[in-house]
Parts: structure tokens; C-alpha cells; sequence
């Protein structure tokens, strides 16, 4: 039985195979076959911060006073400093502890002072590591275990995809004795991948916009060249690609993971947050009462991302 986690509708579904691919939270999937089942994974909390303080060279402390790695590194004309490696439960939505900001803001101060002020915006997430132990020591490559015909992904990284969904399609292919072409994906481009476009914006819009979607671009500037709001090289057309190619759903779907605006300044994200309503209910035919929930939904949500 799969459920819509929008609509609440549920959907009777069968299929040889499932594929088990929820990171951090994979064990609770798992779950749903054996609650007994001991976990595969040890989630570990990183936190970062974003602080308006522009660098010109990223900084690595390979070795903080209790052994773990901290990095600050020029990030979108901001500082992103950050560190990972603490245990932590899965959780559908982290919220960074106090404890982890309090300990960023005094591990760097030996380099910058007190940047306590120039916080712009904190971030947690779950890293899906493999195997139980000291979170620092754990293997980070991925790992595929079937059960009752549940595939389950875990481990990996982002720059690691590719192989991640590479080696599961072979061995579905295998296990289920399907024949496949080989493999394109050595060979296929990341979406946008090309040269820098000309813009007809300012510098830091066509800069972000160009970072942002690549040779796709001039396809998002297409959709409106307004910015959402005075003086942010951040457009109203981005609000209505993410909506249409990208299906995004909810407000913060488009300011934190396709524009990036709340995981670079809270405040802000939180200022234009209005104004993303208002497109998207346009465009996804929401009335007042979809809106004041949508609107009243990111809001709570800012804190965590989510
Ligand atoms: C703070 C931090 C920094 C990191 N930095 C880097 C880095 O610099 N480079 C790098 O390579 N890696 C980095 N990683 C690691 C990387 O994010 C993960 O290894 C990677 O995202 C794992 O991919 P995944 O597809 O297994 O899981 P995820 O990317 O977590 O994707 C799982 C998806 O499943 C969805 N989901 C969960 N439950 C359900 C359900 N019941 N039904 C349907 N969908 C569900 C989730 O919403 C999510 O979209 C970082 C991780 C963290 C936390």
C-alpha cells in the first residue's frame, strides 16, 4: 500500500520489487517488514551554519579539540562552516541542536572571532551511514541488502549517485532476470552541464541563475524576469519552473531545495515566502484557505527546512 503524503490518498500497488532508497530514514522502511530488524544504519548530525562573511579561501581544521573536521569555505558570496559526526536518531525533519551551533561558533572563533552575529542561516541533515560504531569511523561507501523482495540502499554519497543507482538496476536486472542495455550514464552530462549562457540581467542574477540551472537558464529567465523580491538576484520565474519541471509542491520545496534562498538566508527566504505563495497558488489553483496553510506550514517549517 503506498500513501500520498499530500492527498492522504492511498494506492494498492504490486510489484517484484521495492526499492528501499528513503536515506536516513531507510530503517523505518525496512521496519515495515520485521519490527525486530536490527538497524543497518547509524544516522550522524551535521550542522551548518551560513555566515555573511565573504571569503576568499575555504579553511579546514582537520582535527578539532575532540577529533572531528571542520570546514568553512566561501559559499554563493556567504561562508558555510560546518562540521558533521555527531549520532543522532532518524528524523524526518532534524532540527540543528543548540549545542552543535554553540560548538561551531566557538571551534572557529581562534579564526574569525565572534561571528555569532552574522549568522544568516543553520542547517541539519542525516548522513545514512553504514553499520553501527563511532559515527567518524564508519564505511561511507553504499550498500544494498534484499529482503522479501525489499531492496534497500543505504551509505553512499551525492557524488556518488550515479554508481549508487548503477549497481542497484544491475542487480534488480540480475535478480529478476531481465536483460539490460548497457549503461549510459558514464557518458551522459549532468542537466545543464554546458557553457555559461548570455543573460540579460544583472551580473549577480545571470552569476546565480547560471549556478543555479546551467545551460537551462535562459528557460527559467523565460518563465519571468522579476525578482521576488526589491534588490534579491533571485526571480519570479524560478518560483513557476520549479512548480511546472520541477514538481515542487510546497512553498519551501522552491525557496529551500530548487532556489536555495532559505538554506542561504533565513530571513530573507522567510521575507519572500508571500510572494511564493501567491505564485504558486496561481499556478497550482489553491484558494484563500490552501493558501493561509501553505503560507502558515513554511513558516513552522523554516527552522528545520522542511
Ligand atoms: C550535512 C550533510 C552534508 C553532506 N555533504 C555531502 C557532500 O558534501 N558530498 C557528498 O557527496 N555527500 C554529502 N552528504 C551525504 C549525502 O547527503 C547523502 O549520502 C545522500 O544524500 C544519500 O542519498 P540517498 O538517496 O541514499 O538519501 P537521501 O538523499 O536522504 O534521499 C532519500 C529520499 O527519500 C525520501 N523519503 C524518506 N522516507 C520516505 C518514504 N517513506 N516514502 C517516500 N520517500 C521517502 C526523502 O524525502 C528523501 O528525498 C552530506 C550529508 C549531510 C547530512
Amino acid at each position: 500500500m503506498v500513501r500520498d503524503g499530500l492527498s492522504g490518498k492511498e494506492v494498492e500497488v504490486f510489484a517484484k520489487a521495492v526499492v528501499n532508497a528513503t536515506g536516513p530514514l531507510a530503517d523505518r522502511v525496512r521496519r515495515l517488514l520485521d519490527p525486530e530488524l536490527p538497524p543497518l544504519l547509524t544516522p550522524s548530525s551535521g550542522v551548518h551554519l551560513v555566515l555573511d562573511y565573504p571569503l576568499k579561501a575555504g579553511l579546514l581544521v582537520p582535527k578539532t579539540r575532540d577529533g572531528r573536521v571542520l570546514f568553512l569555505l566561501p559559499y554563493r558570496g556567504m561562508a558555510l562552516l560546518g562540521t558533521t559526526d555527531l549520532p543522532a536518531e532518524p528524523a524526518s525533519c532534524p532540527l540543528p541542536r543548540e549545542e552543535e551551533v554553540a560548538y561551531l561558533l566557538e571551534e572557529i572563533r581562534p579564526y574569525l572571532g565572534d561571528v555569532s552575529g552574522r549568522v544568516r542561516a543553520v542547517w541539519s541533515g542525516l548522513r545514512p551511514l553504514v553499520g553501527k560504531g563511532e559515527t567518524k569511523l564508519l564505511v561511507r561507501d553504499h550498500y544494498i541488502e534484499e529482503r522479501q523482495g525489499l531492496y534497500t540502499l543505504v551509505g553512499g554519497k551525492w557524488t556518488t549517485f550515479r554508481l549508487m543507482a548503477l549497481d542497484l538496476v544491475e542487480r534488480l536486472a540480475k535478480d529478476l532476470g531481465l536483460a539490460l542495455p548497457p549503461s549510459k550514464s558514464h557518458a551522459t552530462p549532468l542537466l545543464g552541464a554546458g557553457p555559461r549562457p548570455e543573460l540579460p540581467l544583472p551580473e549577480e542574477t545571470a552569476r546565480r541563475l547560471w549556478e543555479t540551472y546551467g545551460t537551462l537558464a535562459p528557460e527559467v529567465l523565460a518563465l519571468g524576469d522579476r525578482p521576488l523580491l526589491p534588490g534579491l538576484p533571485y526571480l519570479e520565474g524560478e518560483v513557476v519552473y520549479a512548480v511546472r519541471r520541477e514538481l515542487a509542491r510546497k512553498p519551501l520545496d522552491v525557496l529551500a531545495r530548487r532556489m536555495g534562498l532559505a538554506f542561504l538566508d533565513q530571513r530573507k527566504a522567510r521575507e519572500a515566502l508571500p510572494k511564493v505563495v501567491e505564485l504558486m497558488g496561481g499556478l497550482l489553483g489553491w484558494d484563500e484557505r490552501e493558501r493561509a496553510l501553505r503560507l502558515a506550514e513554511a513558516e513552522d517549517g523554516l527552522p528545520g527546512l522542511c
